[in-house]
């Protein structure tokens, strides 16, 4: 699996040395090229966490699922959206389906 980074709508994060798929990447397989786009090292090396997916401001990067859970050719974006995280699964024909995730934080209110 592993992932693909659509270069049109990659801006880089901008100037900054580091971007945010950069960052969260535990790999650190991700680095910037020479025309401050994103790239990844080695795909074989991804380990499929989707953390550059959900980090991605952009929706420029985008996750290949196995067959078994998408179908042929699919692929998973995500998109913040501060209280929720919109996933869409992109199908081979062209078809989007979008499932809304509920971010929530949890805290003991006793410590
Ligand atoms: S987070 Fe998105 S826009 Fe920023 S460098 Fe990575 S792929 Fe490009
Ligand atoms: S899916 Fe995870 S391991 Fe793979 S490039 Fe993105 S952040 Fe790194």
């Amino acid at each position: 699996m592993s992932v693909k980074i659509n270069k049109s709508l990659c801006n880089g994060c901008g100037n900054s040395k580091e971007s945010r798929c950069m960052r969260v990447c535990p790999g650190n397989l991700i680095y910037k090229n020479k025309d401050n786009q994103a790239e990844i090292r080695d795909k074989r090396e991804c380990w499929d966490c989707a953390a550059c997916v959900k980090e991605c401001p952009r929706q420029a990067i985008e996750m290949y699922l196995p067959v078994e859970i998408g179908g042929r050719g699919s692929t998973l974006q995500a998109q913040d959206l501060g209280d929720k995280i919109v996933w869409k699964l992109n199908k081979l024909d062209g078809s989007v389906e979008e499932f809304n995730i509920q971010n929530k934080l949890w805290f003991n209110s006793n410590l």
